[in-house]
């Protein structure tokens, strides 16, 4: 009895210091099982948004002077006689497409941007828009503003 109760209490006392030092690991093991679930950086997200929103309203300011330019330029050229040319007015629609195309692009993007800072304020960023289910940060950071999973965007896709 004298015995046991000699052993139990540095048992004891050794089973508190392995928790204590359990209880420090913790903390950072902890954190690493929680990033494994979508527990992603929001503001760095936010941040990468917010700059790409940027970058693209930029293009598209670039877009419309270039488009400006060409409508000058395009007023410039009929005053001269231009029959003997057709190729140019060919290449000058064709590029007028290309840019309206382009432009139709860029709003999309930005919609989604939009769309996806807007899931970042309710926190379902990161969050499929179909299944509910977790969009990988890879996918995130590869594609700033997935809103599906890649299953879902394969099914989307496949249609
Ligand atoms: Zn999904």
């Amino acid at each position: 009895m004298v015995t046991r109760a000699k052993t139990a209490k540095p048992a004891r006392a050794q089973a508190a210091r392995r928790r204590k030092t359990t209880g420090t690991r913790t903390k950072t093991g902890a954190a690493r099982t929680r990033s494994r679930k979508p527990r992603l950086n929001l503001k760095m997200f936010r941040q990468l948004l917010l700059q790409e929103r940027e970058r693209l309203y930029g293009e598209l300011e670039a877009m419309a002077a270039r488009t400006a330019r060409r409508g000058k330029l395009d007023s410039a050229i009929h005053e001269q006689d231009f029959d003997d040319n057709p190729g140019d007015a060919a290449t000058e629609t064709l590029e007028r497409g290309t840019d309206m195309a382009l432009e139709r692009n860029l709003h999309d993007i930005l919609e989604q941007i939009e769309h996806s800072l807007g899931k970042i304020e309710s926190r379902t960023y990161g969050v499929c828009d179909v299944c509910g289910g977790p969009i990988t940060e890879r996918r995130l950071k590869a594609l700033l503003y997935a809103v599906l999973c890649i299953q879902c965007q394969g099914r989307l896709e496949e249609r």
